[in-house]
């Protein structure tokens, strides 16, 4: 096997967004910094690339937002209404949807530190807009933010990992693409390097550091069913082919502690028709987040789930496995003409599983592999328990509810009887799992032992503790980005 002669100061494995503020933090000392890659170039950034690039931090009013986003203009200031989204908030999110499992020091940190780290990301030249199009309402020509939710990167996903990627150029890193992090080289000392397979040839890497942002296990059919359980080699991947649990096995091979939510993922509704994983061209348009202003039906033409529990950036992230546990692993979104024009963009792509009908009796005779008498049935007790005294208003929770049902829905209850009617089939997508490593507030990564290993850090998927059963959309990026950056800076200082 072939030995480099030349020692890196920090290596860094994977080219997401968590690496890229790794190597940024890492080259701010000056130091020799190199990126490996796995995928090729065409295909880089991981699942940071799939993403609509929404990040999620504490703000307290628009002079806070203008810290990333300088150049808000007076006009668009006027005519939007921010809000604020306090640290306290954040952490309230993180506690209530994690059913306070989520790890106090770690999120700790995340949420304090998710305002100055975009803050670093824009001063390194990422630059960020507010998520006008994704996460405002327009109200009598106001543009009102909800769910805590407020910057996103220019360009999405695609226009954060190119910026990125250019930015580290500039600063003197190197990147390799088609460079598979096979193991760590460690010994009593700690890490002392990486082993890569580049382009077909096997190397032995030398470095005083290294820091592991490789992603979750996701794309791996036979981790996702030996740790998330049967029926998980059954859904989609939603993003990149290449997080496949490799970081993560590295570091358990080198004595690191597993933690977190093992059994537990990020998963959506998805197009059933998708293919097997992510594709660049379609982006996160599969996914279908529209159901809080519709109703879901499974193959036994029964609702399963209340659809209007909270905000969609509140349950979406869960919501993927229980589409999963449904028979035939898919299920159908049910809207009427009342509510089309509040469906998301998503729902406009050709690569649709689409159903129309002019009557209720017509849209269901559609529905294949469905139990089309039991939908029909269905629909009309849905339609019968909807409680319409209450005004329906998707700004707010409106407790427009129905009563009586084996499974009510808590919100924005429509009936449906305005045609023509539409139905989108789904099935589930896995975003990213939330099992990992086990890092300490410098991301350090922490052997089995209680103790950091000497030289090695991790940020980003593959990190276990954060997020548990569920997650608030926008804060992977941050928490990649926040401790990334935290795991670069304490590398270059080894
Ligand atoms: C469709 C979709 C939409 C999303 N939307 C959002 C959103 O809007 N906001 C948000 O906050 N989050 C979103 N997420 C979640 C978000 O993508 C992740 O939380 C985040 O990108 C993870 O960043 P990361 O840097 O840890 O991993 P990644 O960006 O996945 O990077 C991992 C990198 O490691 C590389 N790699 C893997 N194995 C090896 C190896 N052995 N050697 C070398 N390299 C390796 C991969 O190729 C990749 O470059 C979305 C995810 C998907 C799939």
């Amino acid at each position: 096997m072939a030995r480099s002669s030349k020692v890196w100061d920090v290596v860094v494995v994977g080219a997401g967004n968590a690496a890229f503020c790794a190597a940024l933090a890492a080259a701010e000392s000056g130091k020799k910094v190199l990126v490996l890659e796995r995928a090729p170039e065409s295909e880089s950034g991981g699942n940071s690339r799939f993403t609509a690039g929404l990040m999620r931090i504490a703000y307290n009013g628009v002079e806070d937002l203008k810290r990333v986003m300088p150049e808000l203009s007076e006009a668009e200031i006027g005519r939007s209404d921010f809000g604020t989204y306090t640290e306290e908030q954040f952490l309230d999110d993180m506690g209530r949807l994690t059913e306070y499992r989520c790890d106090p020091d770690l999120t700790e940190v995340l949420v304090k530190q998710s305002l100055p780290t975009l803050e670093w990301m824009r001063s390194k030249g990422v630059r960020f807009t507010a998520a006008w199009g994704r996460q405002a309402f327009n109200i009598g020509g106001r543009f009102k933010f909800w769910g805590g939710l407020t910057v996103e990167a220019v360009g999405g996903g695609p226009g954060l990992v190119d910026s990125l990627t250019s930015i580290a150029r500039k600063n003197g890193i190197e990147i390799w693409y088609e460079a598979r992090a096979l193991d760590l080289i460690s010994d009593d000392g700690g890490v002392k390097g990486v082993r890569v397979k580049r382009k077909g040839k096997t190397l032995e890497l030398k470095s005083n550091a290294v820091v592991l942002a490789a992603g979750g296990f996701q794309a791996d059919p036979e981790w996702r069913t030996r740790y998330l359980g049967p029926g998980w080699e059954l859904a989609k991947v939603r993003g990149t082919r290449f997080n496949t649990g490799d970081g993560i096995r590295m570091a358990l091979q080198a004595g690191a502690a597993a933690t977190g939510n093992w059994s537990g993922c990020h998963a959506v509704a998805w197009e059933r028709n998708a293919p097997e994983f992510g594709d660049l061209a379609i982006g996160d348009q599969f996914q279908k987040h529209s159901y809080p202003w519709g109703i879901y039906l499974n193959a036994e033409g029964k609702r399963f789930v209340d659809e209007g529990a909270d905000f969609r950036n509140y349950t979406y992230a869960k919501y993927g496995r229980v589409i999963l546990s449904q028979p035939g692993q898919f299920a159908w979104q049910l809207f009427d003409a009342k509510v089309k024009g509040q469906l998301r963009d998503e729902y406009k792509i050709k690569q649709v599983t689409k159903r129309t009908g002019n009557t209720l009796e017509e849209l269901v005779s559609k529905l294949e592999d469905t139990n089309q008498e039991q939908a029909l049935k269905e629909i009309r007790a849905y339609n019968a328990a909807v409680q319409t005294d209450i005004a329906f208003n998707p700004n707010i929770k409106d407790g427009r509810c129905t009563r009586n049902l084996s499974i009510n829905k808590s919100n924005w209850a429509n009936t449906l009887d305005t045609p023509p009617y539409e139905a989108y089939a789904v099935t589930c997508g896995i975003t990213f799992s939330f099992g990992g490593l086990k890092i300490n507030s410098q991301a350090q990564v922490i052997s089995s032992d209680g103790v950091p290993i000497p030289g090695l850090y991790a940020a980003g998927e593959l990190v276990g503790g954060i997020f548990w059963f569920n997650y608030p959309g926008g804060t992977g990026l941050t928490n990649g980005a926040v401790f990334g950056k935290i795991a670069g800076q304490n590398a270059s200082r080894r």
